[in-house]
């Protein structure tokens, strides 16, 4: 009797491990999307609160600044929220990457509308938006950028008013952030650009602390 009930308990323990960890893999791969989920409020163009009053970041994009308490908003921000509110106004599903929060605990995810058009993609077609690298959640950045590249292409939002010429950036392979000359010493593998235009195009991303206002910065003429 004995042996049997260990052998219950073991079977028991096991089958919970197991349950577990089927369950680890799929919210890591991220396949199966939630269902549809409404929008409270809109603060960018890349966050969003659902009504139960998640925020949710969306992952790989990164959007102009709404005004702050200390702070204007940065161009396109008004434009780029409007767009997001009329994307996300019927809900949204969601799918995640290997890394769920962000460190202020704001959900990341993949978004999509309702009639699944992948809202993330969808702000960098609009030129709303720029690819924001962020491992480890970095297995559609590929396709992102291939669509940043098009809306740069077209001249769609910010990229119609950013000088081709402005620069140069040196980029850092590792965090895939670009910086001004004078942020960065350059390691032996940092990419020189000549221009923040060519930095955007290859999926760099403005560092925050050297150039967070990148759209209005006045660039030395050349
Ligand atoms: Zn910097």
């Amino acid at each position: 009797m004995a042996v049997c009930f260990i052998r219950k308990k073991q079977a028991l323990w096991l089958a919970v491990v197991f349950a577990l960890a089927a369950l680890a893999a799929l919210s890591q791969a991220g396949v199966e999307p939630t269902p549809v989920l409404k929008v409270r409020y809109v603060p960018d163009g890349d966050t969003i609160m659902l009504r139960d009053g998640t925020l949710v970041r969306y992952i790989g994009v990164d959007s102009p600044e709404t005004a702050k308490k200390y702070s204007s908003s940065q161009p396109f921000a008004q434009k780029a929220r409007s767009a997001n509110q009329k994307l996300v106004k019927n809900g949204v599903r969601l799918e995640y990457g290997p890394e769920l929060l962000d460190h202020y605990e704001r959900t990341l995810a993949y978004v999509y509308t309702d009639d699944g058009v992948f809202v993330n993609a969808q702000m960098l077609r609009l030129g709303l938006a720029w690819c924001l690298f962020v491992a480890p959640n970095t297995d559609r950045f590929d396709k992102l950028l291939a669509v940043q590249r098009l809306a740069m292409d077209e001249g769609q939002g910010i990229w119609a008013n950013l000088d081709k010429s402005a620069g140069p950036v040196v980029g850092n392979p590792r965090s895939m952030r670009f910086h001004l000359p004078e942020h960065y010493a350059p390691t032996k593998n940092a990419r020189l650009f000549n221009s923040v235009w060519d930095a955007f195009y290859d999926g760099y991303a403005p560092c925050a602390t050297c150039l967070p206002d990148w759209q209005t910065t006045k660039w030395p003429k050349k």
